[in-house]
């Protein structure tokens, strides 16, 4: 038996068991954990949870609003509610079961002090059309946050609205039209590179911009002499992440800035991955006029269920005068929320949202750079990249790494080591639920083959870096042994087995019972 180092017998690791053929169980429970069908499809759509009073009065003087049939809620009591959603529940993955390996998305730890803070009844409990003299705390938070936000950026405004990642961008291509307009210089196109998130030319065509695709290097960067050849006087900004969505830093970045304010352009830079360089890199020094910055990747508030995305946007001085309203100033003492700051024209596009943002996301992300300090925001970035980097150096020798060379804060594959097995990335992807792991970004950046993009983030520890590693160095060696069978109709351990995405795709049903449904299907 092995001993770990205070002497204490340690867990043998990775006992591979497969199952044969173990009987299916008999009601479709699984180990103390019941199957949960959706609550669409239980019995009982005429009962009620609760007992109500009957009216004392007739409903005579409601006329022609009183409702001629049942409402359509499923009636549960409240166990039957709570078990019927941590049933559910138990049926997902989460950041705080395992590492949550999805490349660009970076799903990092929620630290709990965090939500303390957020619960606080002075942040939970505000109205955004309170009075401000009694919101002033709040206003504050605000205010401090965007000065953290500008001075990690290097950046001179902040718009705090944007609700997430492509919001901002939303915000930032809004704010470079109204500078161009302003000019009366109405540009048409926006250049993206191969490698961008979808969410970028998305954006721009949304925007009302023509978008051209910018080339890229063999070594996974922005081809410099493309990007010159397609710059011209009709170009209103170019649209790049950096880090970059192969995991690489934009060496020529300095250049690439230069080169697009000469041609009275605006650089527009996708933050997402400022997780890798928070501490160590300002965005604006390297020639950025604006970027958003996603506090749900790189100032940890939780992702989707956990709580709304907020993705506020720096804007350098040049683009400072075009920030969408409002703003909080101070003002002899007091925080104030005004439509324009002074001394700045009112050329803003207008706002981008009907309040202020997501004041719950706030107070979590100032809990995080304040319980971080500087210093511990630069180590934040350094560790993740060192994770990526330590995952990259453990599976290089068995999973073919898509670009050689260190990476930053995540560590892209590609399915070139799969050849010949009659694997693909997706069965290979499912086979590792079944081994407890959700699966790392698939099949993007479009730009490298079957592209297997792995982010640990900062949060893991070297023995869940190992647990992982050893769990996928298990996977590609019983690929390469040609065990096809336990990848093909993977997972077979999980709630569900594998989905046809295709046909979810062509023909989704969104109409569970059409009586009660005003869901149109789109069969
Ligand atoms: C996550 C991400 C986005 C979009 O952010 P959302 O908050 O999901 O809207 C954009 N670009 C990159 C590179 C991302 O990783």
């Amino acid at each position: 038996m092995s001993m770990n180092s205070v002497g204490r017998p340690t867990r043998p690791t990775l006992v591979a068991t497969l199952p044969g053929a173990i009987p299916a169980t008999l009601g479709g429970g699984r180990g103390l954990l019941q199957d949960e069908g959706l609550i669409f499809e239980r019995e009982g759509w005429d009962s009620s949870g609760v007992d109500l009073p009957e009216p004392s009065q007739d409903a005579s003087d409601l006329g022609d609003m009183v409702r001629a049939a049942p409402i359509g809620l499923p009636g549960l009591s409240e166990p039957e509610a709570m078990r019927h959603y941590v049933r559910l529940s138990q049926k997902n993955h989460a950041i705080d079961l395992a590492l949550y390996p999805l490349g660009s998305c970076t799903m990092k730890h929620n630290p709990r002090l965090n939500e303390k803070m957020a619960r606080l009844p002075g942040f939970a409990d505000v109205h955004p059309l309170q009075p401000q003299s009694m919101v002033q705390g709040a206003l504050e938070l605000m205010d401090q946050l965007a000065h953290w936000l500008m001075t990690l950026t290097g950046m001179s405004a902040v718009a705090m609205s944007p609700k997430a990642g492509a919001h901002g961008e939303l915000c930032g291509l809004l704010a470079i039209r109204a500078a161009h307009e302003a000019r009366g210089d109405a540009r048409k196109r926006v250049l993206v590179p191969t490698s961008a998130h979808g969410t970028n030319p998305a954006t721009a065509a949304f925007v009302g911009y023509e978008v051209e695709e910018i080339a890229q290097t063999a070594d996974g960067r922005v081809d410099i002499a493309d990007l010159a050849a397609k710059l011209g006087p009709d170009v209103a900004a170019i649209m790049v992440t950096n880090p970059n969505t192969c995991g690489l830093f934009e060496r020529d970045v300095i250049q690439i800035a230069e080169l697009v304010h000469a041609a009275g352009a605006y650089f527009y830079c996708d933050g997402a991955n400022f997780n890798a360089i928070v501490g160590r890199v300002r965005p604006g020094d390297l020639g950025v006029d604006a970027m958003h910055i996603n506090l749900h990747k790189t100032f940890s508030t939780p992702h989707g269920g956990g709580g709304p995305g907020s993705g506020p946007v720096v804007l350098s001085a040049a683009l400072a005068p075009f920030a969408p309203t409002p703003f909080v100033v101070k003002r002899g003492g007091s925080y104030e929320l005004v439509e324009y700051r002074e001394g700045e024209a009112a050329q803003a596009f207008g706002r981008l949202c009907a309040f202020h943002g997501q004041m719950g996301m706030y107070v979590r992300a100032l809990s995080y750079m304040l319980s971080h300090g500087a210093d511990g925001l630069k180590q934040v970035a350094e560790d993740a990249v060192l994770n990526a980097n330590y995952i990259k150096a453990r599976l290089s020798g068995v999973m073919s790494a898509a670009f050689e060379g260190p990476c930053m804060h995540e560590a892209l594959f590609d399915d070139h080591w799969l050849e010949g097995t009659g694997i693909t990335t997706l069965d290979f992807a499912k086979a590792m639920i079944d081994e407890g792991f959700h699966p790392m970004t698939m099949y993007f950046p479009l730009v490298v083959h079957g592209a297997m993009l792995i982010e640990p983030t900062e949060t893991e520890s070297k023995a869940e870096l190992d647990r992982f590693c050893d769990v996928l160095l298990l996977l590609a060696g019983a690929a390469k042994a040609g065990d096809v069978e336990r990848f093909k109709g993977a997972p077979f351990h999980a709630p569900t087995r594998r989905l046809d995405e295709t046909l979810a795709a062509r023909r989704p049903r969104l109409r569970w019972r059409p009586e009660l449904s005003t869901n149109v299907a789109a069969e």
